[in-house]
């Protein structure tokens, strides 16, 4: 029996530009296209990081424009199914699908993402996958905030979030940290990475 038989791709920021985008999306000067102007200081925390450019501090986030507070909660409401939808592959996508189906073959690889509960985004993800990857991927896409539920020793995450794959290791699985401003393996590249760890552990199944 094979040691990998399961891949979970993480969708945000792994298969798709997630955080640039949202940032833009929110009025932040930024580029939907490069990491350039991402406040480190802030890692995976997106109001944090969408606050540093008006200066404001706390756990609001302060929209400019319209000089209004929105909650945690609220946030995730100024993101409906057309941005999610119109989000850009990321520059590894085909790369991630193409290793790791040819890994552990299609049936075995699975989009496991999480849903902010606003309206749109689970229909806007769904769509994206369709318009991506067609709809051989639509049965493939998991939604879920726990991705840890998912783990054994038998599969693999790649994940950007250093909390998603702590957790995924801490219950059994093994996993890859994408390379993203946000995470501790900031300023590696992401696609060699990835490639090198996925390699190093199908190396040890073989
Ligand atoms: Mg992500």
């Amino acid at each position: 029996m094979k040691m990998f038989d399961r891949v979970f791709l993480d969708m945000d920021d792994v298969l798709n530009r997630f955080t640039m985008p949202a940032l833009a999306h929110v009025g932040c000067p930024v580029s939907r296209y490069n990491f350039d102007k991402f406040p480190v200081e802030c890692g995976y925390d997106i109001i944090r990081a969408a606050n540093s450019f008006s200066g404001s501090e706390g756990d609001q986030f302060y929209d400019q424009e319209r000089d209004q507070f929105f909650n945690r909660h609220e946030f995730w409401t100024l993101f409906g199914e057309d941005f999610w939808v119109n989000l850009p592959v990321s520059s590894e996508m085909i790369h991630f699908i193409d290793w790791t189906v040819t890994a552990v073959g299609l049936k075995n690889v699975y989009i496991l993402t999480s849903a902010t509960g606003a309206a749109g985004c689970l229909e806007g993800k769904r769509k994206w996958v369709m318009k991506n990857l067609g709809s051989n991927w639509l049965g493939r896409l998991i939604t879920c905030k726990d991705k840890f539920v998912c783990a054994n020793k038998h599969s693999i995450l790649i994940d950007d979030s250093q909390a998603n794959v702590d957790k995924f290791r801490d219950h059994g699985g093994h996993a890859i940290m994408v390379p993203r401003p946000w995470n501790p393996l900031r300023g590696n590249n992401a696609e060699k990475h990835v490639r090198c760890e996925l390699l190093r552990m199908l190396r040890i199944d073989s």
